[in-house]
């Protein structure tokens, strides 16, 4: 099994692939305005098992088209949405971001939890703004420095894996410069990283070893978690994830 797969068979058995909450998604879909509009059309990109997903269907009159580029995580979101009563409200497609089938000015929504870095925020919401009906809303959660001023360690872990990362000022200047005007932003809670993402993750270990004979490729995949999580222990006052619901301006 090649390091992707590693990867996905560690993600796919989780509540979520990344931070997030089911309460934060409702307080985002509070902030767009959208509750009480009918027949809504909402993409959910980079959706992963679909802990959004579920949400957006569940709380708006909506078709959520969930968008993924693995099979395996969008095969969960199907038993998922089916446990809960909307399969029916949701259509997963198997795609990259970075190539959407969609056609201009069809959707009333984009959402995306945890997942724009794959293109970086910049390149990704001057991708998808066209997909966007005028005065359509885009939900979207991204690596936030929280403070100034940074330890030296976090500063240089994420200087280096996400050069992207800045303050939530920074990021709303980006929303600003690409069309878009801020309607809301909030962080990520801290039990959004530690309960909903780290702890399961890290029940998961052990199985997952096994699962692949503590192979060295697995056990790598394990420690860079491990480091991930510690260092996220170490300096959670500094960083999240940020909220940021913004409307399309202009034509
Ligand atoms: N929104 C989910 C998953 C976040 S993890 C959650 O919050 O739980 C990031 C997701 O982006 C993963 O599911 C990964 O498979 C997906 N992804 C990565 N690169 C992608 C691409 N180029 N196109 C579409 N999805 C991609």
């Amino acid at each position: 099994m090649d390091d992707l797969q590693l990867l996905i068979d560690l993600h796919k058995d989780g509540p979520r692939q990344g931070p997030g909450g089911d309460d934060e998604t409702r307080l985002a879909v509070a902030l767009s305005g959208l509750k009480g509009t009918a027949n809504l059309k909402i993409a959910d990109i980079g959706c992963g098992t679909g802990a959004s997903t579920l949400v957006l269907a569940s709380e708006l009159d909506a078709h959520v088209t969930a968008i993924d580029l693995f099979p395996e995580f969008l095969a969960k979101l199907e038993v998922a949405a089916g446990l809960a009563g909307v399969a029916e409200r949701i259509t997963t497609l198997s795609a990259s971001m970075e190539a959407l089938p969609f056609t201009d000015a069809s959707y009333d929504a984009i959402w995306s939890e945890g997942a724009i870095y794959n293109m970086g925020f910049a390149a990704g919401i001057g991708a998808w703004r066209k997909h966007l009906k005028p005065g359509g809303i885009l939900a979207v959660s991204e690596l936030t420095w929280l403070t100034a001023q940074r330890p030296e360690e976090l500063q240089a872990h994420w200087a280096r894996e996400y050069p992207q990362v800045d303050t939530a000022s920074g990021k709303l200047a980006v929303l600003e410069r690409l069309g878009f005007t801020p309607v809301g932003y909030f962080p990520l809670p801290e039990r959004c990283w530690l309960e909903n993402y780290y702890w399961p993750m890290q029940q998961r270990f052990s199985g997952y070893l096994d699962r692949h004979d503590n192979s060295e490729a697995a056990r790598a995949i394990v420690a860079a978690e491990e480091a991930e999580i510690s260092l996220y222990e170490r300096h959670e006052a500094f960083v999240s994830y940020g909220y940021y619901i913004a409307r399309k301006t202009g034509e």
